[in-house]
């Protein structure tokens, strides 16, 4: 991957990654469309990072299919898929691990202590590999992408991080490889998380500016709602992450994370309208 990168970089030509872990859907498909408008190259990686799962998470069970993915993403124009090995990414010996301690703590930091330093850490070495002048990622992680920005001016690592916005089904719900886990109910049951994330914008924009009031609703709103367990809702500062004491200043994005029978799914909205990518 380094020496086809080098090649690339010698031909003047500028190389876009999209990060993934495969089981590829429209929402990351839409990323390699970001990638070809701010680069000439785009190549799609695709590992199903064993640092990023906890004990208990569905490593083991993670959808993978590898064939159609490439295809997929060769289709959209990637043309390079980068597919290493959990052999080769940590061989034996392997004891690297990069950590942004702050951004790591909180939302799905709390409940998913290890997670954040195994995407810091594969992030790390993706862009390693692939030299890649810009990254793009979603703004459906919304935690991660701050993280990965951290990192990045952190370590001085140069790479220009993108994002995109959240790709969603037409009922609303934003595409996610899980989201092939959910039975037909709770397929359904699921929608409520966008529902209540809307209800919580249109209170921003009826002039509600409290972010505890703002929180409390969308707390309630989940747990009264059938089939769904609550892990957080909280309104953070857009920018960094920092919880937000009363009144709302900046922009700030609302985010949730809840169960659905044994699936974990997370959802954000922007509220304010800043959340994009800073020139
Ligand atoms: P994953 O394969 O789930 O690790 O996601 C790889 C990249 O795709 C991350 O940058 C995600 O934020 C992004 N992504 C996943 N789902 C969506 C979505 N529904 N809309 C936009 N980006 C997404």
């Amino acid at each position: 991957m380094r020496q086809r990168a080098d090649e690339l970089r010698r031909e003047g030509r500028r190389i876009a990654v999209v990060p993934t872990m495969g089981a590829l859907h429209e929402g990351h498909l839409s990323l390699i469309d970001r990638a070809l408008e701010l680069a000439d190259v785009a190549i799609v990686t695709i590992f199903v990072n064993p640092k990023q799962f906890g004990p208990n998470e569905d490593l083991a069970s993670y959808p993978r299919r590898e064939e159609n993915d490439l295809a997929l993403a060769s289709a959209r124009g990637a043309a390079i898929g980068y597919c290493p090995s959990a052999e080769m990414m940590y061989p034996s010996g392997y004891q690297t691990q990069v950590e942004v301690t702050e951004v790591s703590k909180g939302l799905c930091g709390a409940s998913r202590p290890e997670h954040f330093a195994g995407v810091a850490t594969i992030v790390t070495k993706l862009l390693a590999a692939t030299k890649a002048h810009v990254a793009v990622f979603g703004r459906k992680d919304y935690q991660q992408l701050v993280l990965v920005r951290r990192m990045v001016a952190d370590l001085d690592l140069g790479t220009e991080i993108a994002s995109a916005p959240i790709f969603r089904d037409d009922d609303g719900l934003a595409l996610s490889s899980r989201n092939r886990y959910l039975s037909a109910d709770e397929r359904v049951q699921a929608t409520v998380l966008y529902r209540a994330l809307r209800d919580v914008r249109e209170r921003f924009e009826r002039g509600q500016r409290n972010a505890q009031d703002l929180e409390a609703k969308l707390v309630v709103r989940i747990r009264e709602a059938p089939g769904l367990e609550l892990d957080y809702a909280e309104l953070r500062s857009a920018d960094s992450l920092e919880p937000i004491d009363g009144e709302i200043g900046d922009a700030a994005i609302a985010l949730v994370a809840a169960r659905v029978g044994t699936t974990r799914l997370i959802d954000n909205i922007e509220l304010g309208g800043a959340a994009g990518d800073k020139p």
